[in-house]
């Protein structure tokens, strides 16, 4: 290693800093959050630098640099576009021997000062040794998404533990196993959606039961997971995450290998959709399987395409995971409505189109379809059809018998948000036909409003697929 990585404890001791512009308001700004009390030298200060230095009372002194300055400094900081006043600092730090860093010039640094992900306390520092600072910023942003903002709570709130669980469980090895467990179960996810005192108290229990016998820990919970419609980039950062570990997942046809292939890789797989002989599991022998399996103790991740309450059954699912006792939690994800929508380029609610936005389902029930025409059929709304594409003729018919202008604009998306998306456009009275000569498949959504005129103007979302 060209540089050995250390975290320095800068609280109430004294800096130096040399700059008052965009860099060295950088750096001033990392000194306030690490609690360091400094003085800056420069003959003027930007807009922000100023601020930040009123703001926390920041000591400035405008005259010309001096030894004196550095006097009880652990730390000297260059930052200025002069180079002789750089050269300086160096040179007077080296005397004195006080670690320098001089910004954007590593042969006067004694050290080099990392990208930092803050979590505090958790801290995560990037550095490439001044080879390729950009590689060390794409890397930090990476870890800006990965890591939730919420990790810094979960290493707090273990902080607060470590010396009970320490005197708790004396053996190394089932301690480290104790963390892993409550790291990457329900205690820590409570602690992500803001419920503190229940993490608590599971925590005080499951440090009673660890250090009487317990290897076993109980971490059996279900995430209801939604995915969105198809785009794995359209997962959200807590969906990812669930995903990444998981024991086990149960999933369905709407769930691409896309998504699918972002699961933990060593996770069971079982395939809850339509069965060889093309019946679907039964909603309430998944029900029970999702208890069987968190009851074993096993992290289950239940994939729903969309959002798992829209048109998901994915209260149903919980409903009887809640009379069981079966800790859960549900993800929201992009709708099929929203994402194909915005990759179609319709908006769903436009100033001069549409103030209202009605989503149903054009499932037929029994060979009927339960739908309140009445409202369908008013003007300045747009109408999102789910499941209506075995009945896309009854549909738009009945839009029709019931009043409807004949040349209102309709549209059907196939494969939204996917590659081989295709939107078909046309009218209540011309989209069947159209629809049924493009030979539109499932999944796809009907939407139905003169929002649907919009889609030549805004249409960008283009993946064939083609090579
Ligand atoms: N929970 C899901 C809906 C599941 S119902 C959600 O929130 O979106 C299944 C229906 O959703 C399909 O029949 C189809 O109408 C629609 N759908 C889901 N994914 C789609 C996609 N990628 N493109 C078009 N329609 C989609």
């Amino acid at each position: 290693m060209d540089h050995l990585p250390i975290f320095l404890d800068v609280k109430g001791r004294r800096a130096l800093l040399v700059g008052g512009g965009k860099v060295a308001a950088r750096k001033a700004d990392l000194l306030v959050r690490a609690g360091c009390n400094f003085t800056v030298v420069a003959p003027t200060l930007n807009d922000c630098m100023a601020r930040l230095m009123q703001e926390h009372r920041i000591e400035h002194k405008t005259g010309d640099l001096s030894a004196d300055d550095l006097d009880g400094c652990v730390l000297a900081f260059g930052a200025c576009s002069d180079s002789a006043t750089n050269r300086k600092l160096h040179d007077l730090a080296t005397a004195a021997g006080i670690p320098v860093n001089v910004a954007d010039n590593p042969e006067l640094c004694d050290f080099i000062m990392p990208a930092v992900v803050d979590r505090s306390p958790l801290l995560i520092a990037v550095a490439s040794g001044s080879t390729a600072p950009l590689l060390t910023r794409m890397l930090k942003a990476r870890f800006e998404t990965t890591v939730p903002a919420a990790y810094g709570r979960l290493a707090e709130f273990a902080g607060r533990y470590r010396q009970r669980v320490k005197d708790s469980i004396p053996d190394m090895t089932r301690r480290r196993r104790f963390w892993e467990t409550m790291f990457a179960g329900p205690i820590a996810e409570q602690l992500f959606s803001g419920q503190e005192e229940r993490a608590a108290a599971q925590m005080d229990k499951f440090l009673e039961e660890a250090a009487t016998d317990g290897d076993q820990l109980p971490r059996g919970e279900v995430y209801l997971v939604g995915t969105g419609p198809g785009d794995p980039d359209l997962l959200t950062f807590r969906a990812l995450r669930l995903m990444q570990q998981a024991d086990v997942v149960l999933y369905d046809r709407l769930i691409g290998d896309g998504i699918l292939n972002l699961v933990r890789r060593d996770a069971e797989r079982i395939y809850v959709g339509k069965m060889p002989k093309e019946h679907t599991v039964p909603q309430d022998e998944i029900s029970q399987m999702l208890i069987r399996l968190a009851r074993e103790g096993k992290r289950v991740l239940r994939l729903k395409g969309g959002d798992p309450f829209v048109f998901g059954r994915g209260g149903e699912e919980i409903e009887s995971l809640a009379e069981n006792g079966v800790a859960f939690q549900v993800i929201p994800g992009i709708t099929a409505a929203n994402g194909c929508a915005a990759y179609a380029g319709i908006p769903l609610t436009h100033r001069d189109h549409a103030q209202a936005c009605i989503v149903v389902t054009g499932h037929e029930k029994n060979g009927e379809l339960h739908l309140n025409w009445d409202s369908l059929v008013q003007p300045h709304q747009t109408v999102v059809i789910y499941m209506g594409l075995t009945s896309l003729a009854t549909i738009l018919r009945g839009f029709l018998d019931h009043g409807a202008d004949p040349a209102t604009p309709a549209a059907i998306i196939e494969n939204g948000t996917r590659t081989g998306q295709r939107v078909v456009t046309g009218t209540l009275e011309t989209l069947p036909d159209k629809s049924a000569a493009a030979g539109v498949e499932s999944p796809a959504l009907i939407i139905v409003g003169s929002v649907v005129t919009l889609q030549d103007k805004l249409s960008w979302f283009s993946d064939t697929g083609a090579p």
